[in-house]
């Protein structure tokens, strides 16, 4: 008699439980392979205190009720959860990859990344995120239209953003906080020819309005300046360790680097969302999990069988089929039978 595979054993393992990974989840559930999240929670998507740009979901909705609805979806149709962290992972002999997780180990022939990567937050003093410190411009330039706006860096793309929300509104001051500007020439013209307040003076108090909302910022030289919000721009720390241990290619800027359907360099190996290059945007990211998991589901499902195996092992009998996992199959049936 076989034995039973130990319950963290799947086909499918998904590390990062945010719209990227669940999505991939998702896909990898319904097509019928034995899946699972392990996610130690958090991440870009429970940062949002409202959803933007997502067609059906309302903008009042916040991350954490979208990753909650999500996560139950998931659970119905027979997705395992994990909250864990991965802080290790390697190639077993069968061919299997093993994750270490803080809580376990999880062993699955499909990996796929959706770890995302954490912005790199300014110095404090600082405007309360979602309220007046904003990461996202696709989310959130909409917000600030004909209001005052900052942002915040030193780099190329600090003094790019500025350029691009005099497309939203009249009033954009670039603040670097007395940090070398990092932007070329051509850039400082840029920067010359458009009405941009460039300020260097550090920034030292927050000043923020009843409704919590950001009000003005005080500088060092005395000033103050109103603002409604603004974006920082100090760049991205990308959630690359795992593929980095596997061995997958790594892209300069530390995104992972990805075929049309997810798949990295190394065979096995999926990433989606955030820590691939792209934009950083739900739909996007939902978009590049739906596309892995339907891959997945090309390389692992069992029928029809290619010829040359049915020449060596004969036809296909009915005791084998159908090729779902008796546990998905009862999940599902359960799940469409409405009384
Ligand atoms: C404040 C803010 C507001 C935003 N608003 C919007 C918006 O309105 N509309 C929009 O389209 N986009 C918005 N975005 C962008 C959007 O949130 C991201 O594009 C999206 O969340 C990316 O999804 P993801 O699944 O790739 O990554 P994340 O949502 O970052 O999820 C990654 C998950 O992986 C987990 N993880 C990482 N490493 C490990 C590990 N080793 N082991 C286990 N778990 C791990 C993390 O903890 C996290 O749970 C916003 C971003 C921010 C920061």
């Amino acid at each position: 008699m076989s034995e039973e595979p130990p319950s963290t054993e799947y086909e499918v393992i998904v590390v990062g439980g945010g719209p990227a990974g669940m999505t991939a989840a998702l896909y990898s559930t319904r097509l019928g392979h034995r899946t699972a999240v392990v996610s130690r929670g958090g991440g870009r998507a429970a940062m949002m205190q409202e959803v933007h740009n997502l067609l059906g979901v309302r903008e009042e909705t916040s991350g954490a009720e979208f990753l909650g609805i999500g996560r139950e979806q998931l659970e119905e149709y027979g997705c395992d959860f994990y909250q864990d962290l991965v802080s290790s992972c390697s190639r077993e002999e069968e061919g299997l990859i093993r994750l270490s997780g803080n809580n376990d180990d999880y062993d699955t022939e499909i990996v796929i990344l959706a770890t995302g990567f954490n912005d790199v937050r300014p110095e404090p003093p600082l405007p309360r995120t979602g309220r007046g410190l904003h990461y996202c411009l696709h989310c959130d330039a909409h917000m600030f239209v004909d209001k005052s706006v900052y942002v915040m860096g030193h780099s190329e793309s600090a003094a790019h953003v500025a350029g691009i929300m005099l497309n939203f509104t009249d009033e954009v001051d670039l603040l670097t906080r007395g940090d070398d500007p990092e932007w070329s020439d051509e850039t400082a013209g840029m920067l010359e020819r458009h009405p941009i307040d460039v300020v260097h003076e550090d920034v030292t108090g927050v000043q923020n309005g009843d409704d919590g909302w950001l009000k003005a910022l005080e500088f060092e030289d005395g000033t103050v300046r109103e603002y409604r919000g603004g974006f920082a721009m100090y760049g991205a720390e990308y959630n690359n360790g795992l593929a980095r241990e596997l061995g997958c290619e790594i892209n300069d800027d530390g995104t992972i680097e990805v075929g049309d359907h997810g798949q990295t360099s190394v065979e096995g190996v999926y990433a989606v969302g955030d820590c691939t290059p792209g934009h950083n945007q739900l739909p996007v990211g939902m978009g590049q999990g739906a596309k892995a998991g339907i891959d997945v589901h090309f390389r692992l499902r069992d029928f029809p069988r290619d010829s040359d195996i049915l020449d060596e092992q004969g036809p296909v009998r009915s005791a084998e089929v159908p090729g779902i996992p008796d546990e998905l199959l009862e999940q599902a049936v359960d799940f469409h039978t409405y009384d």
